[in-house]
């Protein structure tokens, strides 16, 4: 704003020195060609020139008028009181006039700057200076001393100085606008410069505003940079760096903060908790597969044991019994062994078929009208010698009338179930009685295997329905067997329909109970 406004000064200074300048332009052009004029160079009439071109003193205000001839010697010369210098129009200024028919200029005298306006004197037919060759020059000279300065300044309103070409002023008032115009001699050289300085109540308006608007400005970007900070540290940066620490740390803690965060992370904290629990179920079901195989291992070693025993069993005593020095009685006992590690075998590789069956989904369940009762009389009969063997006692109870105790049911399933569970009370006690049989309860049929046997510890008895699971053999060593037997249980239970589950007490022994549902 200050240089525009600068720039508008010092145009409007220019065109008041143009002005003034003009008049003497004018008063010079107007004198030069003229019939009059040209007829008294020639006959040198002084008289002529002191009413006719010192006038110009007077009227004009000019303060110095000459006139040279056509071979350059000064032929008239006055002045005003104020510029006693004489005959000072240098002859290169004379011969650059000749050349160009008009010129003006600046020039430094003792009693101040000067302005000259000089031009060829012609006919008065020739009012352009061109057609006609020059009759002789006349120069009019203005002092620009200090009266000339004094009524400018009211015209200007400004301060003005003349000083030497190559001097500046340094303005201390910062309201106050200063331009310098340069004066220069015929050549273009400076010879002079004017200096105009002026208040400008707007530049200090200007400035108020400016410093203002400038603190006003500073405030604003102070306060949005204090509000964004907070916003960001609130909105942002605190929930970034909860996320940057829950990648890091995987903290489960951290969690219920994130979800209380603005925005978005709310969304990052549930996919976090998504995560965190996907991870926690990979991390399980890896730690399952890993305990499956180690299982399965075991299993498989188990199951190359269990079936390797009565293999050996059987092949030894075959041998044995070629020998035909053998009492009968030897032989008998031989046979014996022979038949009861084929019963195992044949058990074994039973449930083996049963299993894959049941994991191939080929096991099939073929209901029909079922007598409970009938199935507990022969479980009962079917374990007859083994009790005896072990010297243990066998009850039963049947919780229906045998002509009510029909049930639509798998027969042979409901059987295999009581044979294995009543064989594990035997294999896991193999002391004092066992009591199994079945009531009514609800709309149930609730089946029971009670043994006074070595029990279950509490956190095995879920697993033990689970493929391949068997509690560390402490007790018995007797306690062969595949591990198949309550996890093919189980499935049966559930295929018709069922649950079964134990309780037990180690040390007591234990009862399992399986239920199915009662429709007949
Ligand atoms: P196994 O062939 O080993 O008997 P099961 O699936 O029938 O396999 O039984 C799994 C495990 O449950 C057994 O190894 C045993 O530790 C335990 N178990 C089953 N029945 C009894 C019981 N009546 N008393 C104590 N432990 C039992």
């Amino acid at each position: 704003m200050t240089n525009l406004m600068q720039e508008q000064f010092k145009n409007e200074m220019i065109t008041l020195l143009n002005l003034k300048q003009n008049t003497y332009k004018e008063v010079v052009y107007d004198y030069t060609y003229w019939d009059e004029f040209v007829s008294t160079i020639k006959n040198k009439d002084n008289e002529w020139y002191q009413s006719n071109i010192s006038s110009i003193l007077g009227s004009f205000h000019a303060d110095y008028v000459c006139v040279y001839d056509t071979a350059l010697n000064l032929i008239y010369e006055d002045g005003s009181p104020d510029l006693l210098s004489r005959n000072f129009i240098t002859l290169e200024t004379l011969k650059a006039l000749q050349g160009k028919r008009f010129i003006n200029y600046f020039q430094v005298l003792p009693e101040g700057t000067i302005s000259i306006n000089a031009a060829s004197i012609h006919p008065t037919s020739d009012p352009t200076h061109s057609k006609t060759k020059p009759e002789g020059y006349l120069f009019v000279i203005k002092l620009w001393g200090d009266d000339f300065i004094d009524k400018l300044i009211p015209i200007s309103g400004a301060k003005i100085k003349i000083i030497p070409p190559h001097d500046s002023i340094i303005e201390s008032n910062p309201n106050y606008i200063t331009v310098t115009h340069t004066l220069t001699s015929w050549d273009e050289e400076p010879v002079a410069q004017m200096h105009f300085s002026k208040e400008f109540r707007a530049i200090f308006v200007f400035r108020q505003m400016s410093l203002v608007i400038f603190i006003t400005l500073m405030l604003s970007i102070i306060i949005t940079w204090l509000l964004l900070y907070f916003i960001t540290k609130h909105w942002v940066r605190k929930p970034l760096k909860l996320v940057s620490e829950l990648l890091i740390t995987e903290k489960h803690e951290l969690i219920p903060e994130l979800l209380k965060a603005p925005g978005e992370f709310k969304l990052i904290g549930n996919l976090f908790k998504l995560l965190f629990k996907q991870n926690k179920e990979l991390q399980e079901a890896k730690e399952k597969a890993e305990e499956n195989e180690k299982l399965k291992t075991a299993f498989l070693a188990n199951m190359a044991h269990e079936i390797r025993t009565p293999m050996n069993g059987i092949l030894g005593f075959s041998e044995l019994l070629k020998n035909r020095n053998l009492s009968k009685q030897k032989q008998e006992e031989f046979l014996n062994i022979i038949e009861d590690s084929g019963n195992k075998l044949l058990y074994i590789i039973n449930n083996l078929v049963d299993i894959s069956k049941i994991e191939a989904g080929q096991m099939k369940v073929i209901l029909e009208k079922t007598n409970l009762n009938e199935i507990i009389d022969y479980i009962y009969h079917f374990f007859g010698p083994k009790i005896e063997k072990y010297n243990m006692q066998l009850a039963c109870s049947k919780g229906l009338a045998q002509d009510l105790a029909f049930v639509n049911t798998d027969h042979d399933k409901i059987n295999a179930i009581l044979i294995n569970l009543v064989n594990n009370a035997i294999k896991y006690s193999q002391r004092g009685t066992i009591t199994f049989g079945y009531r009514l309860k609800d709309s149930c049929i609730e089946f029971f295997v009670k043994d006074e046997g070595q029990g279950i510890e509490k956190n095995m008895q879920e697993s033990i329905f689970e493929r391949f699971i068997q509690v560390e053999k402490s007790i018995f060593k007797a306690n062969e067997g595949s591990g198949l037997g309550l996890t093919i249980s189980k499935s049966y239970v559930e295929m018709l329909g069922g649950k079964i589950w134990v309780e037990s007490e180690p040390g007591k022994g234990s009862q399992f109970f399986f239920s199915i549902p009662c429709q007949s």
